[in-house]
């Protein structure tokens, strides 16, 4: 997807020091920045400090700097350290780093075995049939078949179905990522989220490559710290996270 990057736009990164944690910082950066028309991020780091991604028209940009140079009146600022930076192309001013919401994924025996990967979505579980699963290396990129959303409540079914059966083979929680908002990054067809799963962490994409009625996308791990280039997760760790059964060992 090409990147809409306003000529004009300024942007920084800046790190904010100080006792900027626990203060309402990051959602009194967030409706400052929207009040302003700057796009970006706010997030926690992990010393303490508030990390902000912001651009937009200069002016504006330079007054978020200077509020975030005095924070919401509960913050004690120590400093800030701005640099320049290319913009990027944000559509959204986002607090990154919390939770989106619960993923699973759901190694399926059916007709063709499968897993199914679901990202949880405005009180629904979005899903995707993935059938060779997902993978940690960045080279590979895995067919993803968009089917019906399934509610939440299935998130932790596990059993034999007639001859075939489900394990929940992974999950946990996610972040959503990205320049866009969701749910309309899904709707535009790229997708990018944090997985903090037991055997999947780290930043994936999901790009659609051919809409209808069956949508096709691709899932692609990104290449970040998690990334384990030439792994094979699914070949390497088989277990339900769960019972700690194969599918093969449900009865
Ligand atoms: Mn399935």
């Amino acid at each position: 997807m090409a990147k809409r990057v306003d000529k004009d736009a300024t942007a920084v990164r800046a790190v904010v020091e100080g006792e900027v944690q626990g203060v309402g910082f990051r959602d009194a950066t967030v409706q400052r920045a929207r009040r302003l028309g700057v796009m970006g991020w706010v997030r926690n780091g992990e010393d303490g400090e508030a990390l902000v991604h912001a651009e937009g028209p200069e002016p504006a940009v330079e007054e978020l700097v200077s509020f975030l140079r005095e924070g919401p009146p509960a913050a004690r600022v120590a400093g800030v350290k701005a640099e320049s930076v290319k913009p990027e192309g944000h559509e959204q001013f986002a607090i990154r780093g919390v939770s989106a919401g619960a993923f699973v994924v759901q190694e399926h025996a059916a007709t063709a075995h499968h897993f199914d990967l679901r990202l949880e979505v405005e009180g629904m579980m979005r899903s995707w049939a993935v059938p060779k699963g997902p993978s940690m290396d960045p080279a590979v990129k895995r067919l993803a078949v968009e089917v019906e959303d399934h509610s939440i409540s299935h998130n932790e079914f596990e059993g034999a179905i007639g001859e075939g059966g489900v394990i929940v083979w992974d999950r946990g929680h996610y972040e959503q990522g990205g320049r866009v908002a969701w749910p309309e990054a899904l709707e535009r067809g790229h997708a990018v989220f944090v997985l903090h799963g037991e055997k999947l962490s780290g930043g994936f994409a999901l790009q659609r490559t051919r809409p209808g009625e069956k949508p096709q996308w691709l899932l692609i791990k990104r290449r970040d710290e998690q990334a384990r280039p030439g792994s094979d997760v699914v070949a390497e760790r088989q277990q339900s996270v769960i019972s700690g059964k194969r599918l093969d060992q449900l009865s």
